[in-house]
């Protein structure tokens, strides 16, 4: 690892650096980013829900769109024609079909803040449609709102995205300049509980238009409940971490990472630096298909807390698992 490296690391990990032993030190490890008193989630291992079901790399609620183009291999050159409508987005994704037309990010929000379309709708202060660039190199998709984003209308402002605000900043990622942040479902589940299957389904279709519309060239899944939702798979995230698949969204193929929902970070020291590792694979990811995101690990802006437009919430109670 790099001194950069190591100095990303360390803010990450909210550790300060320590220059005597080239280790870091100073804080026990990471209390400030504590005190959530549940225990930790289950995130590794959770059984996966019904409707998920099983399956290959990409299913459950969002296999295929309208429009979508050719299953396979699209991504990274080769097949995708640039005539086509859509035609290769930066990273070399195929989003194979043109979005309908009129459709816009705007109007999805339009759309999500009306919708009633389940029963998610009956508790939720505000809808949190998704927020960030619309040309993202990389789609960060969570599994819904908590108490705090339901207040606020946005994903991910409490605690928990405050942390991923910092871990995208790692690596040279934020919401105000390169990510698009979303979730699963818009809307806040009763008590911070995990979204039903079929709640996920009929939220879907409005994840796949902003992927169509946004064209990702990668997608960061976080957390267990998103990540079984979005590979139709049973297995916790443990297991469904740490490595690149096709994920079909948005009518195309386009590359995906899950790691650990930064609210499991909060919760448990173990398991930041695997997702760290994780963020690394992101980054090399990127650069390999040729995306600028500056400066590397250790050089980056946004090692400081929040970046982007994380805006307030310092953190309230009942996050939940939820961004
Ligand atoms: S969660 Fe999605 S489908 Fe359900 S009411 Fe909200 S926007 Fe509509």
């Amino acid at each position: 690892m790099t001194a950069g490296e190591k100095a990303a690391l360390a803010r990450f990990l909210g550790l300060a650096c320590a220059s005597s032993r080239g280790g870091y030190a100073g804080r026990p490890p990471e209390r400030a980013f504590l005190g959530d008193p549940d225990p930790p989630e289950a995130e590794a291992g959770a059984p996966g829900g019904g409707a998920h079901g099983s399956g290959a790399s990409a299913g459950g609620a969002f296999s295929e769109g309208p429009g979508g183009s050719a299953a396979g291999g699209a991504h990274g050159g080769g097949a995708c024609s640039s005539g086509a409508a859509g035609g290769p987005a930066p990273g070399g994704v195929c989003f194979g079909g043109a979005p309908p037309e009129g459709d816009s990010i705007g109007r999805i929000e339009e759309e999500i803040r009306a919708c009633r379309a389940c029963r998610l709708a009956q508790g939720r202060q505000r809808a949190a449609p998704g927020e960030g660039s619309l040309s993202p190199a990389v789609m960060v998709i969570g599994e819904g709102p908590g108490a705090e984003e339901d207040k606020a209308g946005r994903p991910f402002v409490g605690r928990a995205g405050q942390l991923l605000d910092r871990m995208l900043g790692a690596i040279g990622l934020s919401r105000g300049a390169n990510c698009f942040i979303a979730n699963v479902v818009k809307c806040r589940p009763p008590g911070n509980r995990d979204p039903l299957p079929d709640e996920i389904a009929a939220c879907a279709p409005f994840l796949e238009r902003q992927a169509r519309l946004l064209r990702p060239a990668f997608v960061l899944c976080a957390g267990r409940v998103a990540a079984q939702a979005l590979l139709g798979s049973g297995e916790g995230i443990g297991r469904l971490r740490g490595k690149i698949s096709a994920l079909r969204l948005g009518g195309a193929d386009v590359p995906f990472l899950a790691t650990y929902h930064p609210s499991a970070l909060l919760r448990s020291e173990d398991l930041k630096r695997p997702a760290w590792e994780d963020l690394k694979l992101l980054r090399s990811a990127l650069e390999e298909a040729g995306i600028d995101l500056g400066p590397a690990p250790g050089n980056a802006a946004g090692g400081g807390a929040g970046g982007g437009a994380s805006g307030g919430g310092a953190g309230g109670a009942g996050e939940g698992g939820a961004g």
